[in-house]
């Protein structure tokens, strides 16, 4: 039988038809009817059906390391919340959560922390990929709120990826460009990355930017338009606000194409051919991802970009815009439902009329009222012990964060951690007293909304593997045991989903940007067969919004968009002489987060067996490395092994390390470890760009 679901790797957010016969995927192959993909898959979402079965499943919840029911488990949880919010308080409490999770187990993740238990103290893996660009799209338009489509992507004229190697990170899109540029030649790619990376084949300009220096790039560019006299003057004047401000900023440090081509460490041709492509251009996209990011400067490098699509008024049309791209399947839909510490469900914030009216809707018990902690501070608080109990759900932290090693000694002393997970051992599960077995892909049923604003359905395929139950199934049953029954007495994902639904259009008079209030009401037979849809979807767009602020209209209290002055300040993490490298960590093309799902299909090792260091040809003769050899990145937080991959791609200076493999696959440490805690003021995500260490022949 033929299912309809979607792919839980990256933000595309693939749709994908599985073939179930006896209770097992057969096959899966792409879905020719999603608007994602049209039946494309790239090769981690073509090994889908590889990655299932019962080995490796953790399929029944243990306590202290002993296998127990769900009842016992369920009340060791809840009585053991409790005793910590009645001792220490509610901010006592943390929730880590995942992009991987379904909306509606994000959902009722929040709603238990922030309407219940009365802390914000939840925070998600997402916060390490994404969170920096929301703060750009809320800075400038008032909400958090991606203007356009995939379909830009191919209707543009000047596709500019800032940070992005989409060829491996988002393969699909990367296809859709490259098809987009056979067919109209005359459209333009710019790549702007330090490495020269597979994306760069399909680019007509690279260029290779010293990390750490895109605002400067922008604000220039910013500049450069002006003097030019390239700016739209009437759209700055009806739909914009603190241009001058902007302006005056990029004057004062980024007019003097010369000096802005010697910091970016560009020649200062190809500096100008950028800016003049841009210029010439009306139809400009400018796709942005983790090199924008994971930046200690990342919040103003992505408004820096906005600031250029504010100035010409290239956006609220087909082809044009800034268009940030997400990692995570359901990193939007976490965003959406308040899955930041920062932020309440459907996009409302910690203000008072917003706290009010989420309390309202829910009946809640004890609501949050000022912002929780973000992952990086969640985590010193744990180690401070300040958090004293802390529920991690379908992420590996002792992994991915940055100093994972502090990471791993902070839930070491932790009186209470509890994982949540549809695998067993992974490296955080060490550090757990308690283990709940979740479902995984193929037994999840819920949603998930893509990169584009896209919500489908993520469909259960398969029935739980042994013990294993849905997130929200767990979550909503240790809040009944905590007393908060009359809340969280779900049935099934669809009550929860209409709910969210519901909640986006509570009191909302046009001033939430999230409203999907059209699909509060469907039945489960409507909700079983909702097909990919974009938000906003309200009674005057019921069939959902393919593109953003066409009429101009934004968030902010003006409705006016907003510049916001930027200027260049280095990365924190500047190499010194005893940590001569930066290191530049990121994803490669076959592989997902630590490896727990995509680690079990070895097809999936054909393309890189195992972890390396990409070294610049030049570094490597200093160095006198070769490739295959084996070297040591030191650091004062630690060591982490890896062979040598000598590349021209590589700027002399500078390494690349996946950040992939963990202990299962690897005994060598694992390079989050040498990433120093250093994050983004506005949006505490982590520099993971920009690390330094000193290397030598191990
Ligand atoms: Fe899955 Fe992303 Fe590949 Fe699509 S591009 S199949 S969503 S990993």
């Amino acid at each position: 039988m033929k299912n309809k679901t979607t792919c839980p790797y990256c933000g595309v957010g693939c749709g994908v038809v599985a073939d179930v016969q006896n209770n097992h995927v057969a096959s899966v192959a792409g879905d020719t009817s999603h608007p994602a993909n049209s039946g494309k898959l790239c090769v981690k979402g073509s090994s889908l059906d590889k990655v299932l079965g019962a080995t490796g499943r953790l399929t029944q919840p243990k306590v202290n390391g002993v296998t127990t029911d769900w009842d016992n488990a369920l009340n060791e949880v809840a009585g053991q919340l409790l005793r910590t919010m009645m001792m220490h308080g509610p901010d006592a409490i943390a929730f880590y959560l995942s992009g991987q999770l379904l909306t509606e187990d994000y959902y009722v993740a929040n709603k238990l922390m922030k309407g219940f238990i009365g802390s914000a103290n939840v925070d998600t893996n997402s916060r390490l990929c994404m969170s920096s660009a929301v703060v750009g799209y809320k800075r400038a338009f008032g909400a958090d709120a991606v203007p356009c489509n995939y379909e830009d992507l191919e209707r543009t004229d000047l596709l500019v990826l800032v940070g992005s190697n989409a060829a491996w990170n988002h393969p699909i899109l990367f296809q859709r460009m490259r098809h987009a540029k056979a067919q109209r030649p005359e459209m333009r790619i710019v790549v702007i990355d330090p490495r020269r990376t597979a994306t760069c084949d399909i680019a007509d300009l690279h260029l290779a930017i010293q990390p750490g220096t895109d605002v400067l790039l922008f604000t220039g560019l910013l500049a450069y338009l002006a003097k030019h006299d390239a700016l739209d003057e009437s759209f700055i004047k009806q739909h914009t606000e603190q241009f001058d401000a902007a302006l005056n900023i990029a004057n004062d440090t980024a007019a003097h194409l010369p000096s802005v081509a010697q910091t970016c460490g560009v020649e200062l041709a190809a500096l100008e051919q950028f800016y003049q492509l841009f210029l010439t251009h009306h139809k400009v996209v400018s796709f942005y991802s983790q090199g924008v990011n994971q930046s200690s400067q990342g919040s103003n490098n992505a408004n820096a970009i906005i600031n250029c699509h504010l100035a010409t008024g290239r956006l609220g049309y087909a082809g044009a815009g800034p268009f940030s791209i997400t990692g995570q399947p359901n990193a939007m839909g976490g965003r959406e439902v308040g899955g930041l510490a920062n932020q309440l469900a459907a996009h409302m914030e910690f203000n008072e009329q917003d706290v009010d009216r989420v309390g309202r809707f829910w009946g809640a018990y004890n609501m949050a009222t000022q912002e929780g902690l973000k992952a990086v501070d969640m985590f010193d608080a744990v180690a401070s012990g300040k958090i004293k109990a802390i529920w991690i759900m379908g992420t590996n932290p002792a992994v991915s964060l940055p100093k994972s090693d502090a990471i791993c000694a902070a839930l070491k002393q932790c009186p209470l951690v509890i994982v949540s997970d549809c695998i067993a051992n992974t490296d955080t599960q060490d550090y757990a007293d308690i283990c709940l077995p979740a479902t995984g892909w193929s037994e999840k049923d819920g949603t998930v909304t893509n990169a584009e604003r896209r919500i489908s359905r993520q469909r259960a395929l398969l029935p739980p593997l042994g013990e294993a139950k849905p997130d929200w199934w767990i979550i909503s049953s240790v809040a009944k045991r905590m007393g908060f029954s009359h809340a969280f007495d779900y049935k099934n994902p669809r009550q929860i989903f209409t709910e969210h639904a519901a909640l986006s259009g509570f009191e909302n008079h046009g001033q939430r940007c999230f409203n999907i209030s059209q699909l509060a009401h469907l039945n489960d037979h409507e909700y079983e067969h909702l097909t990919p849809i974009q938000w906003p979807v309200t009674s005057t767009s019921p069939t959902g919004t393919a593109r953003l602020f066409t009429d101009h209209r934004y968030f902010t209290p003006s409705h006016k968009a907003r510049f916001i002055p930027t200027s260049q300040h280095a990365a924190v993490q500047q190499p010194t002489s005893e940590l001569p490298y930066i290191v530049n960590t990121g994803r490669i093309r076959d592989q997902w987060h630590t490896m727990a799902i995509t680690g079990r299909a070895e097809g999936l090792f054909q393309h890189r067996s195992e972890p390396f260091i990409e070294i610049a040809t030049q570094d490597a003769i200093k160095e006198q490395i070769k490739t295959g050899d084996l070297i040591e990145l030191r650091h004062p937080q630690g060591v982490y092994i890896a062979r040598a991959q000598v590349s021209d791609d590589q700027r002399a200076g500078e390494l690349f390390a996946p950040i992939h493999w963990n202990r299962q696959f690897a005994s060598q440490g694992n390079i989050s470890n040498l990433i120093e805690p250093v994050v983004d003021p506005y949006s505490g995500q982590p520099e993971s760009k920009h690390g330094r260490a000193a290397l030598k022949p191990f």
